[in-house]
């Protein structure tokens, strides 16, 4: 069966794109001749799905698509028919004049027609006629489907002059209704004309290529695998990808990490589902010799990261997306400007993965030192030999504390050990868990809520375990903490302790540290974003034996989010101090140091080899050992 879009006949239509409209090619004669089909140029709807079939000449059937751009199917005497959905609007004419044309449609028990002789089923109940459609001009006057050509060679010319389609490289695409504009590979983008473009279809399929010229070979952007991505995963209605400075330059400040990450920005709002507050994260994935070899870890990183709306290439670039053209180029837009902070934050020493500070909490432990003499002692402090900065330090230290409240991760315990052993033993032995027989069925069934929450099928019982296997593993890499989850991973530890199989590490300095806060009548506690009793199966079965006579309480994010400063007030309550101010509080993340202080407690930075770089003017005691406790 011919198909062709009726702006541009060289645009071919495709079964895919019949698809797309739920409509499709029925091979074979109608099994029952059913009432006869009105011709004319007026548009209809029906009420069910029919097939019409054309029993003498021929007849044009023209089909609305999502866009209102006419998609026309020639259908002929003895041919397939065509079956289309109640729903999509349609009309019928006649393929060459003066030629008798019958179109049927196929027998169905519908006993519709009533509205006297001749009228046909679809006509009578062709509630919606539509009037505007009537004049044969339709086709042309109503979609002015060269202006998504136009569109998208402007948009290259406003993203060259932005510097991000410079050199050739870099490109854009953009969805119209069922088909997908796409810029040649290798060509000067700020130049591009409109019969230059490639037009594809959901699947992929070519449906128009431009024409070669003496200077012009055509050859599609080796992006398309990629942009392919985001329109079948996403349902994007425009993808850009840009080889823009600061995109590449954002990958090398995040060298050897998977994402790029900024928080309390205005512009991270223009990001869809994101607010000030909002850490944005980016996926960085790695870039490859050539760009169509980027495909798989692209659609990768899209189904971990499944709020992205754009993942960065190492050394390379970034590619957007969005619902329509508008997002898409807001993103790039949103998304070029903060990396173009974070690069200029970084190098003037600012943090741009926390929040700010307020005026009011702002300032150093006891809260009376100005501007200039935390300046002072961050450049004390960063000389190494500090000594009135250290002499204040063991002020913090030995004052009248009841309570020392310890962080695990990046304080009592290496980050390494939880991001290289604790967590990939959960996700390599999650399938063995589920396998063994020895998994809660709680569990199990809490996860499978989850992943249904997220919009996933769960499948039946054969293929449940490779599944359940790979969605924990997905949150797991995506760094979700979801109670399911977790719950899973606590159970997995608990007989990787028991058995033997997993031994956990706390620095050398901690135990000792304990014993002397313990014998001088105070108490040590946790607070750490593991579940408890996964804190407690961490010192019970520690490269130091069993640390658990040393700890008086453990609290986790039950009582509320490290970062807020409701939690430490909650814990000072917990723990009986008369004063918040009576509990010291160790922690290598700043967040929670300004959380913990904002609520009455005094705090202690502690670092460790392996943490994250601190910013110079955060206010705060430091100690790299804990040997002065
Ligand atoms: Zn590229």
């Amino acid at each position: 069966m011919e198909l062709y879009y009726l702006d541009n006949q060289f645009e071919r239509g495709t079964q895919a794109i019949l698809g797309e409209l739920g409509c499709r090619v029925v091979k074979g004669a109608p099994r029952m001749t059913g009432p006869s089909v009105e011709k004319g140029l007026l548009e209809y709807q029906c009420e069910e799905d029919v097939t019409l079939f054309v029993t003498e000449g021929a007849a044009f059937v023209d089909l609305r698509d999502t866009a209102d751009c006419w998609l026309r199917a020639k259908v002929v005497a003895g041919g397939p028919g065509l079956q289309i959905k109640a729903d999509v609007f349609r009309r019928v004419q006649e393929a060459v004049k003066g030629i008798p044309t019958s179109i049927v449609q196929e027998g169905s028990s519908s006993k519709k027609e009533g509205n006297g002789k001749g009228k046909s089923a679809a006509a009578a109940t062709a509630a919606q006629v539509v009037r505007r459609y009537a004049n044969p001009r339709d086709a042309f006057d109503v979609i002015e489907y060269h202006k998504v050509r136009e569109l998208t060679c402007e948009l290259c010319r406003q993203f060259f002059q932005a510097g991000w389609v410079t050199g050739t490289g870099g490109s854009i695409s953009i969805r119209h209704g069922n088909r997908i504009y796409m810029t040649p590979s290798g060509v000067q983008k700020e130049r591009l004309v409109p019969n230059e473009l490639y037009v594809l279809d959901i699947t992929g399929e070519v449906i128009d290529s431009p024409a070669p010229k003496p200077n012009f070979r055509p050859k599609l952007t080796d992006c398309s695998p990629l942009f392919m991505h985001a329109f079948q995963m996403r349902n994007a209605g425009a993808v850009l990808h840009s080889h823009a400075y600061s995109a590449n330059m954002v990958t090398q400040l995040f060298d050897g990490k998977k994402e790029f990450q900024i928080t309390h920005q205005e512009m991270i709002k223009g990001i869809a589902g994101h607010g000030y507050r909002d850490t944005l994260v980016v996926p960085i994935i790695e870039n490859t010799a050539h760009e169509n070899e980027l495909a798989d870890s692209l659609g990768e990183a899209m189904r971990q990261y499944p709020n992205a709306v754009a993942v960065l290439v190492r050394r390379h670039g970034l590619y957007v997306w969005g619902n329509t053209w508008e997002a898409a180029k807001r993103h790039g837009e949103c998304l070029h400007y903060l990396f173009d902070m974070a690069l200029q934050m970084s190098s003037m020493g600012f943090d741009f993965m926390t929040k700010p500070t307020s005026a009011i909490t702002a300032g150093c432990f006891d809260c009376s030192e100005d501007t200039s003499s935390s300046k002072k002692r961050a450049v004390e402090s960063s000389t190494g030999d500090a000594v009135a900065a250290k002499k204040k330090t063991k002020k913090a230290l030995t004052a009248d504390y009841t309570h020392v409240l310890f962080d695990i991760e990046g304080t009592t315990t290496p980050i390494s050990f939880v991001k290289e052993v604790l967590f990939p033993y959960s996700t390599d032995m999650v399938q063995a868990w589920l396998e063994g027989g020895q998994a809660d069925p709680a569990i199990v069934e809490g996860i499978k809520q989850q992943a249904e929450g997220d919009g996933l099928k769960v499948p039946s019982n054969g293929e449940l375990v490779a599944f359940l296997t790979k969605y924990v593993q997905d949150i797991v890499a995506a760094d979700r903490k979801d109670p399911a989850v977790k719950k899973a991973q606590g159970a997995i530890w608990e007989s990787g302790y028991t058995s033997g199989a997993l031994k956990s590490i706390v620095y050398d300095d901690v135990p000792p540290a304990f014993q002397r806060i313990k014998d001088a009548g105070k108490h040590v506690c946790i607070y750490s974003s593991g579940a408890r009793k996964a804190q407690r199966l961490l010192f019970q079965y520690s490269d130091h034996g069993d640390l658990r006579p040393l700890l008086s309480c453990y609290f986790d994010t039950t009582i509320g989010h490290k970062r807020e400063a409701k939690s430490y007030a909650e814990i000072a309550l917990s723990l009986g101090a008369e004063d918040p101010a009576t509990v010291l509080f160790v922690t290598d993340v700043l967040e929670e140091a300004q959380a913990a202080k904002e609520a009455g407690m005094h705090t202690i930075i502690s670092i460790r080899d392996g943490n994250l770089p601190l910013p110079k003017k955060h206010g705060f005691h430091t100690v790299t050992t804990f040997a002065d406790f």
